[in-house]
Formats: C-alpha cells, sequence, structure tokens
C-alpha cells in the first residue's frame, strides 16, 4: 500500500494500519499499541509512544499527519454548552458544539465544509459544499474538544454542518473507528446520525452492521410545506422518505427518530400536526419536536410556544412517542453553521 504523504493517522481504519505495519515488516501487536496510544492516552505528538522503537516512530513521523484541526475561536454559554470553531490544514472553518447533558457528555461533528442540500432554514446551507472532511477530521473534532473541555466525551451525534449521507463512505469509517473497543468505544447506541432524506443512502445504512441511531430531518408530513423548506424533496419526496424510513425498520429492527423543527405559521398549525400523526401512524419512530434557532439570514421565526404545546398535544392524543426539545445553547446561537457565518 502506498500513502500520499502526510495523511492523517486517523484516517487510518484499525486494518488499514495493520496492513501499513505489515508491509513495513511489523507486527499485528504494534497497530494494538499505537492506536492505544492514539484513541485511549490521545496524545499529541508520536515521541510519547513510549514502547514503540524509535524507528518505527520516525515511520509513522514521516508518514503521517496527527494534528487536524486548529481552534479558531471559542464560545461557552451558561448552561456549559462549548461551540468551537477549527480551522482545517486548508484553513476552512468547521464547527463542533459540545452540550452538557445530565447523562453526559454529547459532541456535535461537521461532517463537510458547506453543504448543498441548501435548505432555506440552515445557516449551513448558505455555503456550497466545499468539500467533504475525511473520517479523521471528523474523529479529530472529538479528541481535540475532549482536550478543550478536560472531560471525555460519550455521546455524538452526527448533525453539525454538512450532509453525513452525502460523505457517507467517510461516515461509516468514522463511525466504525469511534466505535471501535480499540479505538475511542463509544457505544453505538450512543452515536446518532441525522439525515435530510437522501432516500438511496438511508437503504443502504440499514445493513450498516452497528446499531447507530438514525434521525430523520422531516419538518413536515406534506411535500408542498416540506419542499418549501427542503429543496431536496424534489428529489426524495415524502413519500420515498417514509418508504425508506420504513425499508430501514424492517431491515434494522431500530426505531427512527423524526426530527421536526417548530417554525411560526410555517409547520406549527394544529392540521399539520393532524395530518403528521396520520402520516407517521403505526410506524416505530419517535418524534423530537425542536423550536427553531432563528438565524439572521432566513425570513422564519421561532413557533409560539403556546403552539408549540399544542403541536405536542396533538401528536401525544394521537399516540405518537415526542419530546419537545428543551433549547440549548441559545445566547450562542448553537444552531448549525451559525457561528461560522457570523466570523466571516
Ligand atoms: N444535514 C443533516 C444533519 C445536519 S443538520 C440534516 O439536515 O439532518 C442537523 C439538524 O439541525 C437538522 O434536523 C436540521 O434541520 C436542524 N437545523 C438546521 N438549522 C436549524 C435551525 N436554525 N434551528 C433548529 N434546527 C436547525
Ligand atoms: Fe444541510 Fe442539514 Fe442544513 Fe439542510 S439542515 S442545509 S441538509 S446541514
Amino acid at each position: 500500500m502506498t500513502w500520499v504523504m502526510n495523511v492523517l493517522i486517523y484516517d487510518l481504519t484499525f486494518d488499514d494500519l495493520v496492513l501499513f505495519l505489515k508491509e513495513r515488516g511489523y507486527k499485528k501487536y504494534r497497530a494494538d499499541q499505537i492506536w492505544q496510544w492514539l484513541y485511549k492516552q490521545k496524545i499529541t505528538t508520536f515521541q510519547e509512544m513510549n514502547n514503540i522503537p524509535q524507528g518505527l516512530i520516525e515511520l509513522l513521523e514521516s508518514s503521517f499527519e496527527l494534528k487536524a484541526l486548529k481552534m479558531v475561536l471559542k464560545n461557552t454559554s451558561e448552561d456549559g454548552t462549548m461551540k468551537v470553531l477549527y480551522g482545517l490544514k486548508d484553513d476552512h472553518l468547521i464547527e463542533s458544539v459540545l452540550m452538557k447533558q445530565h447523562y453526559g457528555n454529547s459532541i456535535c461533528v461537521t461532517t463537510q465544509v458547506g453543504c448543498n442540500i441548501g435548505c432555506s432554514f440552515c445557516a449551513s446551507g448558505l455555503l456550497k459544499k466545499q468539500r467533504d472532511l475525511t473520517s479523521g477530521e471528523i474523529i479529530a473534532q472529538i479528541l481535540e474538544t475532549e482536550r478543550l473541555l478536560g472531560e471525555r466525551i460519550n455521546y455524538v451525534v452526527v448533525m453539525g454542518i454538512g450532509e453525513p449521507m452525502d460523505n457517507y463512505e467517510n461516515l461509516t469509517k468514522f463511525l466504525t473507528t469511534i466505535n471501535h473497543p480499540k479505538g475511542l468505544a463509544i457505544g453505538a447506541r450512543h452515536i446518532t446520525v441525522s439525515t435530510s432524506g437522501i432516500v438511496p443512502k438511508i437503504k443502504e445504512y440499514a445493513h450498516f452492521p452497528l446499531q447507530i441511531n438514525l434521525a430523520i430531518s422531516l419538518h413536515a408530513p406534506n411535500n408542498e410545506i416540506r419542499t418549501a423548506l427542503m429543496k431536496i424533496n424534489k428529489a426524495y419526496p415524502i413519500e420515498q422518505v417514509i418508504d425508506a424510513i420504513k425499508y430501514y425498520l424492517e431491515v434494522a429492527h431500530r426505531r427512527v427518530t423524526i426530527e421536526y423543527i417548530l417554525i411560526d405559521a410555517v409547520n406549527d398549525m394544529p392540521e399539520v400536526a393532524h395530518e403528521l400523526a396520520a402520516l407517521l401512524k403505526g410506524l416505530n419512530v419517535y418524534v423530537n419536536l425542536i423550536p427553531y434557532n432563528e438565524v439572521i439570514e432566513a425570513p422564519y421565526q421561532r413557533s409560539k410556544i403556546e403552539n408549540q404545546l399544542k403541536f405536542y398535544d396533538i401528536l401525544t392524543k394521537h399516540h405518537i412517542q415526542v419530546t419537545l426539545r428543551k433549547e440549548q445553547g441559545h445566547d450562542i446561537n448553537a444552531a448549525c453553521g451559525q457561528l461560522r457565518s457570523q466570523h466571516l
């Protein structure tokens, strides 16, 4: 195997590293040791690997990069939410958000520079996709943010800038490494991937062997409202998204989360709640209602609190499992893409 100079070492799967070492005459246990240093000790220089021969350390140094991100800006709010703007090696800017939950530390990671889906309510979609992040660059967000925080992160949501299913190969590599017992060993049930509804990828993902949670950004119960909010709905209309959810439920046997942002007078009316209940009836899903986080670039307002509660009540009366998310990090603009667009 030949490597382009200075590949990020976190871009290698465990098997990649084993093969790299084998081809250079090193035994497999060296890969165990190296991953121990990378993902358990979380070293920042190769020289810290004190049970690795100097020759191998030098080989690693000349073959791989260890640093992917530079912290540009950090913003912490009263509830402990920490939003970090990172610069990549090629100077693109991305964001990660750390949320303190009662059950542990949860991070929201970015998967692309910009996003091509272009939802009309979202600050991330303002910038067309410049490039995909590599799996190592996504992993590095967890490692760097743990360093800034001085604590371990135990939950991961793939809900930052970008459409993860539009970067599928790197996404699945990322998930495999962070779940790997020799990697970060984050439990599959502690990881959630959110998608705007890329139908063929949802079906492919149904066969992905890890029991990772799936969230679908639905935001509307019909094509008229959904297309106005998400132009991806023209390519994959709501019927196809529901079909893909059914397929996933059948194959993966895992409950699906439906994300639904509540926008004033757009998708938060009682009749829309009834329509949503009818659409989801009988499906093993759970609806996460999220009060919309207003962004300067979009013409939408957050749903009024009484309408949020009414929407919640209607779904409950129809026996749909639902939660109304308490907003977090509102004072520092925690919705995806906002810190970046403000900084520019
Ligand atoms: N591209 C993926 C994942 C990133 S967006 C997706 O769309 O699912 C993660 C979630 O944040 C999505 O449900 C998205 O609709 C939501 N979101 C985007 N902008 C928001 C805003 N201003 N307020 C509240 N939620 C927002
Ligand atoms: Fe992209 Fe998701 Fe934002 Fe839509 S909501 S523009 S898919 S990041």
